[in-house]
This record gives C-alpha cells, sequence and structure tokens, in this order.
C-alpha cells in the first residue's frame, strides 16, 4: 500500500542539511521518518541505514545498547558518502515490545542475569517484533531501487527484501564493544545472529548484571 500521509521539508543540522521526509503508515499507523541527504543522482545501490527506534540509546546516550552509537555512525557515514537515507522507524522500542517492556526486561537483565532473549521471551514478549514495511513504502516513494544497507542483521536484509527491497549489499556497522554493550553484543552475535566480527571471544563466565 502507497503512502499517503507525508511531510518534506529541509532540516539543518549540526551534520548538515537533509530532506526530512515524515510519514504516517497507513499499515502500523506510527509516524516514521527518514533523513535524506544529498543527491545520489541514480536509484541504485543507495546507501541507506533502517534504524529502529530507541529512547533511551538514541536520545539519552544509553551505554547498555549500541542503538545510539550505530545512529551516530550511520548519519556520519552518509554525510561522508555525500549522499544517502536514513530511515527512523518509530515503534519499534525494544525490538518492537515498547518501551515500559524493554525496561522491564532490563529489570530482569540487570538483577538477574539474562541477556536481552532470555529477558524478553520470560515476560512473553516475542524475541523480535519489528515490522520493517514502513521503511520499504518509504524508500520506494523516494525512488530508490536497491540499497546498500549498513547492518549487521541478517534478519533485517531479509524482512526489507519480502516487502520488496534489493539490498545490494551489506555494510558492517560496528560499534566498539565496551564494558556496558559487551553482553548485549554477544548476545546479539550468538543467540540473534548478528554478524559482529569484532568481538572478543565469548566470555566463559557468566558474569552477573547483564
Ligand atoms: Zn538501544
Amino acid at each position: 500500500m502507497p503512502l499517503a500521509d507525508i511531510a518534506e521539508a529541509d532540516l539543518v543540522t549540526r551534520r548538515g542539511t537533509f530532506r526530512t521526509v515524515a510519514f504516517r503508515d497507513p499499515s502500523d499507523g506510527n509516524e516514521h521518518l527518514a533523513l535524506v541527504y544529498g543527491d545520489s543522482g541514480k536509484p541504485r545501490d543507495v546507501l541507506v541505514r533502517v534504524h529502529s527506534e530507541c529512547v533511551t540509546g538514541d536520545i539519552f546516550a544509553a551505554m547498555r545498547c549500541e542503538c545510539g552509537d550505530q545512529l551516530d555512525a550511520a548519519l556520519n557515514a552518509i554525510v561522508r558518502e555525500g549522499a544517502g537515507v536514513l530511515v527512523y522507524l518509530r515503534g519499534h522500542e525494544g525490538r518492537g515490545i515498547g518501551l515500559v517492556a524493554k525496561v522491564r526486561t532490563h529489570v530482569l537483565q540487570d538483577d538477574h542475569g539474562l541477556d536481552t532473549v532470555d529477558s524478553a521471551t520470560v515476560l512473553g514478549f516475542p524475541v523480535d517484533d519489528r515490522d520493517f514495511g514502513p521503511a520499504a513504502r518509504v524508500l520506494k516513494y523516494l525512488g530508490i531501487r536497491s540499497v546498500r544497507l549498513m547492518s549487521n542483521n541478517a534478519d533485517k536484509i531479509r524482512s526489507l527484501e519480502a516487502h520488496g527491497v534489493e539490498v545490494s549489499s551489506r555494510v558492517p556497522l560496528l560499534v566498539q564493544a565496551t564494558d556496558h554493550n559487551i553482553r548485549y553484543l554477544t548476545a546479539k552475535r550468538d543467540r540473534l545472529g548478528h554478524d559482529l566480527p569484532h568481538l572478543p571471544a565469548p566470555p566463559r563466565l557468566g558474569t552477573a548484571g547483564g
């Protein structure tokens, strides 16, 4: 289904001037945002990041996940390249379970040592409930035929392709591991299949607090 409720304007940011394309998706009802930088001059192989909203990481620079760092790195890469698109998807907190539920998982992670997967499933939530259809629809609206996707997540590529986006290549988006995010990153690698070759070998001890 095509997008109908759309507004566009220029947005001057610290990184430069982007074209904002705000839209309400007809399927999920959420308001999403695409930030378009430069003019690639071609509809193919456009550098794209499809970023799931994470208030704690994106806005408040939480260090337990890598979302904020990935958002920064993706925007920097797009500006460095001179053209690209960042699609910011709302309603994707905690891989789609919502903000309150996500914070509940943090309690289980901090107090009981569960990882990002088990802390969701123990509470009865799906491991990943995100719909990437809105991203596919806005990329189509923008006339983009194929993308070089900045992601470490093969599932995201499969989902976008299922929605009709041609992913011509994947660009790794690796964030430095720290004491704060290592358990989260390790769980993403070992349990969700993310390609994170920069991480050290899995920790042998189940350290408390993750
Ligand atoms: Zn996050």
